[in-house]
């Protein structure tokens, strides 16, 4: 049974995600680095103001979905206005963006035409170090990092709202908008109006830093000195760029080893293998990579755009009008078909949860609106995984990098290849589109990307 009352079971367990919403909740809390984890997490197990709003505690979707999008149709994709596969006209902010450079494009197109008094979205602080900023003018926008794969704090988001009167486009993760909104709608309806829209990203994973000091220690960096670090741009996937006052690297996060080892799932946060809403139930719009093998020839990206409201519909449709962007209009599968099964759906989050609460583990508590069409994957693979990642967790503590590395390329290397093969198969040669498994896209709808 989860403590309720208190953040105490979060902090135990590591499921915190670093949203914020409790340090809101509760100023007498803030969010310090663990060593051991090398993740964030509240300094304490604070009140229940704080434990209330906690999305690693509960996370009530039909609440806030009637909160956000009233009178809307919920499905199992969430509310959906409409899906768009859309692209900058800018080669080179598309190139330097993650996927088809859409944020950066929407965030200028808020701040110049839609009169808001500003944008909170993650920027680089110092070294591996991002928090929410204030931004307040176009020029801005460009500056702003790309997706950033490990955790950091996000409490500043929701401290920026409260000092600051107007309406405001905020940029955020899942989980961090879980938090966000939760806080909002239960203690502090007054900041709703400050809530212009929001752009959520859509989110598979987080990793903690052992991630990062495993890379190092694979690529010779030293972990300490890193003064800055990307993990997209330059093409659709993009290298992970790592950047030290001696030296700088570039490492391919499609065929390096070393990253396929030190980026393993076993390094995500712990809340990421319990996630059910990798598709940003609670954004206004929300913003991925198109992962279509109908998409696979952009040389700079192409972005997935689920638009849940009319209104950021109303923006998309303006954005392409002044000529800043390409967009066509898909359909629903090709959320499933860009994203795959078990993250639209949680087949494996929905398991994973219901195995944890079996073992007495810490589980939050929630049911998107994907939980009738999950198909729970067999509790037999969910024991295997936990196993073998509270195995790989023991050995990142100790910071037996080296340990996880022979694993991958011993007695882990043929689930690798396997997962290479089918992405070769099924991307490149579109195996499953000539034994006509799958419907590619009809060439009207990706005639205008590059
Ligand atoms: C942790 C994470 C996991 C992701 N997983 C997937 C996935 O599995 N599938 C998929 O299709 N897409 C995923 N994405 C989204 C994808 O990587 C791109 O961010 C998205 O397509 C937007 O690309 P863009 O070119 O429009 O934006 P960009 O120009 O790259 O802008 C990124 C924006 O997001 C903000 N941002 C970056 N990192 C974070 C963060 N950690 N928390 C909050 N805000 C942040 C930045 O401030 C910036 O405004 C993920 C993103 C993140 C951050
Ligand atoms: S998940 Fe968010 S609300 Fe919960 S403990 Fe972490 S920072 Fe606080
Ligand atoms: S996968 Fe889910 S829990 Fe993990 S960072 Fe993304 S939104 Fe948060």
């Amino acid at each position: 049974m989860n403590d309720r009352k208190t953040l105490q079971d979060v902090i135990d367990s590591g499921m915190c995600v670093g949203c914020g919403a409790c340090v809101a909740a509760d100023p007498s809390l803030s969010l310090r680095f663990d060593d051991l984890r090398q993740t964030w997490q509240p300094d304490g197990p604070g009140s229940e103001a704080a434990a209330d709003v906690c999305p690693a505690i509960q996370v009530d979707f039909p609440a806030l979905h009637a909160a956000v999008f009233p009178g809307a149709e919920v499905t199992q994709f969430g509310v959906v206005h409409r899906v768009m596969l859309a692209q900058s006209v800018d080669r080179d902010r598309n190139l330097r963006a993650s996927s088809g450079g859409l944020i950066k494009e929407l965030l200028q197109h808020y701040l110049e035409e839609e009169h808001v008094d500003g944008v909170i979205a993650l920027d680089h602080i110092q070294g591996t170090l991002f928090q929410p900023a204030l931004l307040r003018t176009p020029e801005e926008v460009d500056a702003l990092p790309g997706s950033i794969y490990h955790i950091n704090p996000l409490d500043k988001a929701l401290k920026i709202l409260a000092e600051n009167e107007g309406r405001f486009v905020v940029v955020g993760i899942p989980c961090q908008l879980e938090g966000m909104l939760s806080y909002i709608h239960r203690q502090a309806p007054h900041l709703a109006p400050r809530v212009h829209a929001t752009v959520g990203l859509l989110c598979g994973w987080l990793y903690n830093h052992h991630a990062l000091r495993a890379v190092c220690r694979y690529k010779g960096v030293d972990y300490d000195a890193i003064e800055d670090i990307a993990y997209r741009g330059g093409g659709p996937v993009g290298k992970l760029r790592i950047q030290t006052p001696a030296k700088s690297v570039a490492v391919s996060r499609r065929v390096d080893f070393a990253y396929q080892v030190a980026f393993d799932r076993s390094f995500n946060i712990p809340r990421c293998h319990t996630c059910v809403n990798h598709g940003n139930y609670l954004a206004d719009i929300v913003v991925g990579d198109a992962w279509l093998p109908s998409t696979v020839f952009t040389k700079t990206g192409i972005s997935l755009l689920i638009i849940r409201k009319a209104a950021a519909a109303d923006v998309v449709d303006r954005l392409a009008a002044r000529g800043r962007i390409v967009c066509s209009t898909v359909s629903v599968q090709e959320i499933e078909e860009s994203q795959k099964r078990r993250v639209v759906f949680g087949d494996f989050a929905y398991a994973y949860l219901d195995y944890l609460r079996a073992i007495g583990e810490h589980a939050p508590d929630m049911e998107g609106p994907n939980r009738p069409a999950a198909r729970l994957r067999p509790r037999a693979e969910v024991e295997t995984f936990h196993r073998e990642l509270q195995r790989k967790r023991a050995l990142q503590q100790q910071r037996k990098y080296r340990t996880l590395w022979l694993r991958k390329a011993t007695i882990e290397l043929p689930r690798l290849l396997h997962r290479y093969l089918d992405w070769f198969l099924v991307r490149i040669l579109r195996v499953k589109s000539y034994a006509e498994e799958r419907k590619e896209l009809d060439k009207d709808k990706i005639a205008m990307f590059k």
